[in-house]
């Protein structure tokens, strides 16, 4: 998959995350961390490639992995791996943190991090060559569906992204009164819409 289109994925998942699970308000703080943070780890686990633009966005981390010699799909693309970021957002479920004025709950910003992890693990399934899910084991799992770059990564891109819009509106709408007129009126037009 395309750097890209993990990242709209990842925003997609947070962002439904924020709205249904922690119910934190897209416009503040921690909403805009959480959805930050995702785009940086819906690509982190491709780091493992050298020479890819998350390995150089996060060379640190890179070279750790290249120093290991870490595989294309392996340890970072496992389940383990993802569970761990899980159970730091748990663990720091009642951490909080302050930038000027403003304080509030790190959870919905580690859950972010979290989701958008995990939703690189999920989305690359879909390629032809095989994650190490179950690292150390060895096994690789793939659905063998769309090649790593190419049309249906662009579609799909597109279709996270129109995705996450309708996701943000809907929290704009439960947050503020103008965007929920609007919403209500849209619901109404096409009551495929579910009312805010
Ligand atoms: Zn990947």
């Amino acid at each position: 998959m395309l750097y890209k289109t993990h990242q709209a994925f990842g925003l997609f998942s947070t962002s439904l995350v924020l709205i249904n699970y922690t119910h934190t308000p897209i416009l503040s703080a921690p909403g805009v961390l959480a959805l930050g943070v995702s785009m940086l780890t819906s690509i982190m686990p491709d780091a493992d490639n050298p020479n890819t633009i998350p390995a150089k966005a996060m060379f640190p981390f890179a070279m750790g992995l290249e120093m290991m010699r870490a595989k294309h799909r392996g340890v970072t693309h496992s389940l383990p791996i993802a569970a761990l970021w899980f159970w730091l957002a748990f663990a720091g479920r009642h951490w909080q943190a302050s930038m000027g004025p403003i304080h509030f709950a790190l959870f919905p910003v580690l859950l972010g991090a979290a989701f958008g992890y995990l939703s690189h693990i999920v989305i690359d399934l879909l390629n032809r060559e095989g994650e190490q899910l179950l690292w150390p084991l060895k096994w690789r799992f793939a659905f063998y569906l769309v090649s790593s770059d190419g049309f249906a990564n662009s579609a799909l891109e597109v279709v996270f992204l129109v995705g996450m819009f309708f996701v943000v509106m809907y929290g704009l709408a439960l947050q503020y009164p103008v965007f929920g007129h609007a919403w209500q009126l849209a619901h109404h037009a096409f009551p495929i819409i579910p009312a805010a």
